[in-house]
């Protein structure tokens, strides 16, 4: 399982559509101070679920749209498209290639895809069960997010290392089951 692409389409400063291509392996982004590193791993958190404008630097949702600049309009929506390669079936669905979409208008509602049809939030939470991947995942190590681990209470600490050895699901369905 590894990310294949990114695509941005009026998110933050990606005014125009953009794609970055990702092979397996490390790759770096580097650039000068303010030129747009960080937001591309904020559409990851974004497209993802995060929820608060807070987890992405800015103060409200809207702020992830792209507000225009001295010499260009803003936009009206912000949109992003991650691809991740399942070949390794790490995903519980039947492609081999995954793609979850994130749409989010001036207005405020936000719209979810999964291989471009359109699903809830929980659903893309739910195909991340037990991967690292997620918006409260590990997949993404921000900055202060290891002294955040080291001094959490010991209960939230479990629930890490659960993810990495794959038994939130199972935790999940218990805990419906007794719902029921
Ligand atoms: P550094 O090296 O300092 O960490 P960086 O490459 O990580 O910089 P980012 O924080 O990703 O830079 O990008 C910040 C830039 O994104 C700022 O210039 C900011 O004006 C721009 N930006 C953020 N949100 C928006 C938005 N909604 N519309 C337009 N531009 C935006
Ligand atoms: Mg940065």
């Amino acid at each position: 399982m590894h990310l294949k692409s990114i695509e941005l389409q009026g998110f933050k400063s990606f005014a125009n559509k953009i794609n970055f291509e990702f092979d397996e392996g490390i790759t770096g982004i580097v650039g000068p101070n303010g030129s747009g590193k960080s937001n591309i791993a904020d559409a990851v958190r974004w497209v993802l679920g995060a929820q608060s404008a807070k987890q992405l630097r800015g103060s409200k949702m809207e702020d992830v749209i792209f507000a225009g600049t001295e010499n260009r309009r803003p936009v009206s929506y912000s949109q992003v498209d991650i691809t991740i390669d399942n070949h390794d079936r790490r995903m519980a669905i039947d492609y081999l290639e995954v793609t979850i979409s994130r749409r989010v208008y001036r207005s405020g509602e936000s719209e979810f895809y999964i291989n471009k049809s359109a699903c809830r939030l929980k659903d893309i939470h739910e195909l991340f069960l037990d991967t690292g991947v997620g918006k409260e995942g590990y997949s993404i190590i921000g900055q202060g997010q290891i002294d955040k681990i080291l001094s959490t209470k010991p209960e939230d600490r479990r629930n890490l290392f659960d993810e990495a050895a794959g038994i939130v699901k199972f935790k999940h369905r218990k805990s419906d089951a007794y719902k029921k």
